[in-house]
């Protein structure tokens, strides 16, 4: 009876086993088995992934390379909207064949199973923080309620104590410009206009 391979993520590999310089590649669609991811994030249970495998087979085993292509889902860490933004993440692993020396992945008989490998790159790629949009403005401090888009929680207005000195500030940059007055003092300037005619 044919030994059936077990799991989606399990590839092929005894026609390129112990022969360097073969290749094969792959491109498939793949549910997802389980949530993958524990954070605001994650990947739900049956969505799809787009793989693409490339299998090299090396001296010391087989090369897997691809990307995988998915959409996380959660909420924004700031307003708590749902959210769903694509993910997008290279991998490369060498399986090695049993016996070799110590490594995290091997062939198993005639296939490698690289459902270990994709999972972990895309979890490492849910971002931890995740937003809704790069300038999302979050909640209100004091109400909890989702400020508007475009509203900044710190765009305070101007203290009237400042505006006084802003104005101040105004005044006394214009002055040297104008007048091209030395080192007199504020008061001095309107005497520095006129003496400038002569
Ligand atoms: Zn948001």
């Amino acid at each position: 009876m044919i030994k059936r391979l077990n799991g989606p993520f399990v590839f092929p590999v005894r026609d390129i086993v112990r022969r360097p310089g073969e290749m094969r590649e792959f491109e498939v669609e793949i549910q997802v088995p389980e949530k993958w991811g524990e954070g605001l994030v994650s990947v739900p249970e049956g969505e799809p992934v787009q793989l693409e495998v490339r299998l090299e087979s090396v001296h010391e085993g087989i090369l897997v390379s691809g990307e995988a292509d998915a959409t996380y889902t959660g909420v924004c860490g700031r307003c708590l909207r749902d959210i769903a933004h694509p993910t997008e993440v290279e991998f490369q692993e060498l399986f090695a064949y049993p016996g070799s020396e110590a490594t995290d992945f091997e062939v198993q008989d005639d296939h490698v199973d690289l459902e270990t490998l994709v999972r972990d790159a895309i979890v490492l790629s849910l971002p931890f923080q995740p937003v809704c949009q790069p300038d999302c403005p979050g909640l209100d401090p004091a109400t909890g309620e989702r400020l508007a888009e475009g509203t900044e929680s710190h765009a305070a207005p101007i203290d009237p104590r400042w505006a006084a000195l802003q104005d101040y500030t105004t005044d006394t940059e214009a002055v040297p410009h104008s007048t091209g007055a030395r080192d007199d003092d504020a008061q001095a300037a309107p005497r520095a206009e006129n003496t400038e005619k002569s």
